[in-house]
């Protein structure tokens, strides 16, 4: 479509688009797909786009909002060309909608909304017109003049389109342009007691930033008519530019909800710890979760633009988080649930550095030493006193090796009064080191630890899907909170994690070995009080 518009010389070659969210929540996984299209396309055909706030509805809208979106945009890596507030052009709607009264084109309408609701008619069915459609301009300009000086009540009247009530198309059943709300608004105060709607704003609003794609979701493919009818109607004032209004699917994903009212639900009634809470898919719980802004430009980029409604399997963007960080992530290992394990047969106060690579295929990141001795810790699910049939990992008299290090025997089991064991008891075999031991022995189960005297205690949060099921609310009448996975966060408070990340910064990622992909929380994480979330796991838990 932009190619054809391009050669077809209609906008100068030019590309203009814009990402316009109505700062009244924060930016989820489903708008990062608007703020990829727009912005890539612009930057593929060199042209602008722009970051416009569709504040025309006060309600629920806000500065904070507002603060926290360009944050977002910003940190997936975006820029805009221009900021605008469609609260900027509300003398420029006003106006145009005047106008449209004076051309008979626009009426006051004082019909209930029940009434307007009844008068509207049915699909496939004509509606009727309002008794007061045929006022004069002169009334309307009266009447539209005292809407605005605040002498009509909210519901009382609003200024209608005067369209076609019994076209095919609902939205063209003299659709609202003005209603009436006592509201304060955040940028423009009292102005205004009078605010347009999205169909009359948005597109004006289009035009005059001489955008050249108006790309929406498939919910305003019914509305386009309606956009277009108001530019026809008002080229005279605000060019003969026409900005063209495409829609594309949403994005959405299995084992969540987007959408804001959905979203502030789960906050509100705390379900989750705020709107940055890790398992949410708003941007900044993903953010704070892990996700790199390349896997969710990636997730986009896989899974494209379409015209038809789908929703994405979350362990499609899954396995989009895992690649990303599966590349970029440093190793490290981490014990969630420590047991202690006492080498008997070490030189007693004998330190030995073991070398680790951060990352087993990228010699770039480096290696960090591991300072093992007499006493580490392992995961305590590592050991089993009566093992399962096709346990591989630590029994009592058998072999397992600490990864990067030897391989080692359980000789004794310790347990403490209540029958909880507090220490295993082992030796090791020194021939075999990990990389120069001269030992051909092989053990099938290799473990990871960390070594008492390097090793620095933590807290760890294992996050998983917030939903159990695929589509939540689906079996509930749309209560989605029926479906809530009861053990999507998991805390280990007395976790260790090796020396070699203890001065670790807030936002840094990392694979525990054996565990999954995990992140230095953005708030909490602080020099001598570390805090970890689960990003993904190793591999998909969740396959069938
Ligand atoms: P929500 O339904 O979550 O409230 P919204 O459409 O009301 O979303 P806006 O702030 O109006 O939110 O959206 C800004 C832009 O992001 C719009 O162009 C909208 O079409 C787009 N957008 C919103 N949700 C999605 C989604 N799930 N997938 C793709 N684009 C989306
Ligand atoms: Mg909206």
């Amino acid at each position: 479509m932009i190619e054809g518009a391009i050669r077809s010389g209609k906008t100068d070659g030019r590309v203009a688009t814009r990402f316009p969210p109505e700062p009244n929540g924060y930016l989820h996984i489903g708008h990062s797909k608007s703020i990829w299209l727009n912005f890539s396309l612009a930057e593929e055909f060199g042209g602008t786009c722009n970051l416009r706030f569709d504040d025309t509805n006060p309600e629920k809208e806000d500065v904070e909002f507002e603060n926290a979106i360009k944050e977002d945009v910003e940190w997936l890596g975006y820029k805009w060309t221009n900021l605008y507030y469609a609260s900027d052009y509300y003398d420029k709607f006003y106006e145009c909608a005047v106008d449209l009264i004076k051309q008979g084109k626009a009426y006051v309408c004082e019909l209930t909304p029940e009434e307007t609701r009844e008068y509207r008619g049915k699909l496939g069915e004509p509606g009727k017109d309002s008794p007061y459609r045929n006022r004069s301009v002169e009334e309307n300009l009266q009447l539209f003049e005292k809407m605005k000086n605040g002498d009509f009540a909210e519901g009382k009247a609003i200024l209608r389109a005067k369209i076609d009530m019994a076209s095919p198309n609902m939205n063209m059943r003299d659709s609202a342009i003005y209603r009436v709300k006592k509201l304060k608004h955040h940028r423009t105060g009292d102005k205004w007691c009078i605010y347009p709607m999205y169909d009359f704003s948005h597109c004006i609003s289009d035009a005059l930033e001489g955008i050249t794609n108006s790309l929406c979701t498939l919910e305003f493919e019914d509305h386009r008519p309606l956009y277009d009818w108001f530019l026809d109607q008002l080229q005279h004032l605000v060019g003969n530019q026409h900005p063209q209004q495409r829609e594309f699917a949403k994005l959405k994903l299995t084992y969540n909800i987007v959408g804001k009212r959905d979203l502030r639900k789960m906050v509100e009634e705390k379900y989750v710890s705020g709107w940055d809470d890790p398992r949410l898919p708003t941007l900044r719980a993903l953010r704070r979760r892990g996700v790199s802004p390349r896997a969710i430009k990636g997730l986009s980029e896989q899974i494209g633009v379409t015209k038809k409604e789908s929703v994405i399997d979350m362990s499609t963007f899954e396995s989009i988080i895992r690649d990303d960080l599966n590349t970029h992530a440093h190793r490290a290992m981490c014990v969630l649930d420590p047991i202690k394990l006492t080498i008997s047969n070490w030189e007693t106060g004998k330190t030995e550095l073991l070398e680790a690579p951060f990352h087993p295929n990228n010699e770039s990141m480096g290696h960090r030493s591991l300072k093992f001795s007499n006493t580490v810790y392992i995961e305590r699910e590592d050991f089993m006193e009566v093992p399962v049939e096709g346990y591989r990992r630590l029994i009592p008299g058998g072999e397992v090796r600490l990864r990067y290090a030897y391989i080692v025997k359980c000789d004794e089991v310790i347990k403490d009064s209540n029958g909880n064991i507090t220490e295993l008891k082992c030796s090791y075999d020194p021939e075999t080191r990990s990389g120069t031991g001269t030992s051909t022995k092989k053990v099938s189960g290799v473990i990871h630890w960390v070594a008492k005297g390097d090793c620095e205690k933590c807290e760890v949060r294992v996050y998983d899907r917030l939903f159990s099921a695929e589509f939540p609310g689906r079996e509930h009448d749309g209560d989605f909170i029926k479906d809530l996975n009861p053990n999507s966060l998991q805390v280990f408070k007395d976790a260790l994690v090796e020396g070699a990340i203890a001065s670790t910064k807030p936002e840094v990622q990392y694979q525990f070995e054996r565990h999954g992909y995990f992140v230095s929380d953005r708030n909490d994480c602080k020099p001598g009080a570390l805090v970890f979330n689960r990003v993904v796991t190793l591999k998909d838990g969740w396959k069938k």
